[in-house]
């Protein structure tokens, strides 16, 4: 048996499927969890490769410690999506946070996730600081009157349920609800081939964030090169120092993908990157 993925009708990734663990058709979307002999488990929804248990390290460590280490002192981190908890697990490696809020749309994934990939959220979804919502990140926000010193949108991609936690007015809640050194992150497609959403964003977070850049990391089942993570803050954009982020790094136990000097090298964007953070030429 094999898994095509779907996500691009031309081309695309197949895994050989040793075994598979699970499949159903959720409220919200289809999942699949199966074995693979060189990524170990693997988790797809609607046909998108989501995460395995070999490469998703990177993506989750790069996702986290990048804000959480570029703000000054992060202590309340809301997390939208990430159902598997792997974001959430690199989180609770903060001790200056306090408080964690995470808003999953389907309470399949983070069941399922916790039977299967159990090293994801390596029983994170037990710690103290976190208050855990099955709702719709985009609702979430829209209501919320709490303050967030990070936020991580960690959504599938931008077709299904996660559509609008790429829309405007999900940003504008987000830009809303972060304090003023805020800093929110977006798990923003491989602009090598999906471009136009990273540019889409881009355009959105206009007028709403003092800065707005992303950073890359090639994360290898997020097939078309690297990966964009979107970085957004109400501060000017900071890079802090390799001595500082060592030093603070330092606290977080061990970590396999981060580094002080993959975080500075995550922002130097090739120029197709670059090209891509544009406004429209009619916005003057
Ligand atoms: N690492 C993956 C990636 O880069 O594509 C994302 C992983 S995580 C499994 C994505 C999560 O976003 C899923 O659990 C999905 O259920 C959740 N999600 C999708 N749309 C959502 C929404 N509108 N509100 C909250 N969670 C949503």
């Amino acid at each position: 048996m094999r898994f095509q993925e779907s996500l691009y009708p031309a081309w695309g990734q197949n895994f050989g499927q040793t075994r598979v663990l699970f499949e159903q058709q959720t409220d919200h979307q289809h999942l699949i969890i199966f074995e693979n002999e060189l990524f170990g488990r693997v988790m797809a929804l609607d046909g998108v490769t989501q995460t395995t248990s070999r490469d998703e390290f990177i993506y989750h460590e790069m996702m986290v410690h990048v804000p959480l280490l570029t703000h000054p002192h992060p202590q309340r981190v809301l997390i939208i999506g990430g159902g598997d908890g792997g974001i959430l697990r690199e989180v609770c490696k903060h001790q200056t946070v306090e408080h964690i809020t995470q808003v999953e749309i389907d309470a399949s994934v983070v069941e399922l996730c916790t039977q299967f990939f159990p090293n994801h959220s390596a029983g994170s979804f037990e710690d103290p600081r976190l208050t855990l919502t099955i709702n719709d990140g985009a609702a979430f926000v829209h209501d919320c009157q709490d303050q967030f010193d990070v936020i991580i949108a960690d959504s599938t991609d931008p077709i299904g349920p996660a559509e609008v936690l790429f829309e405007t007015d999900f940003y504008r809640h987000c830009a809303r609800l972060l304090t003023p050194s805020g800093i929110l992150i977006t798990q923003n497609g491989v602009p090598f081939l999906q471009g136009q959403e990273l540019t889409n964003t881009y355009q959105r977070w206009r007028g709403l964030f003092e800065t707005r850049s992303c950073y890359l990391t090639t994360v290898p089942t997020y097939v078309g090169g690297p990966m964009a993570m979107g970085f957004a803050s109400h501060a000017p954009f900071s890079l802090p120092s390799i001595e500082s982020l060592r030093s603070r790094s330092g606290t977080l136990g061990p970590l396999n993908y981060y580094t002080p000097a993959a975080h500075h090298g995550a922002f130097g964007l090739p120029g197709y990157v670059s090209a891509l953070l544009v406004d429209s030429p009619t916005d003057g």
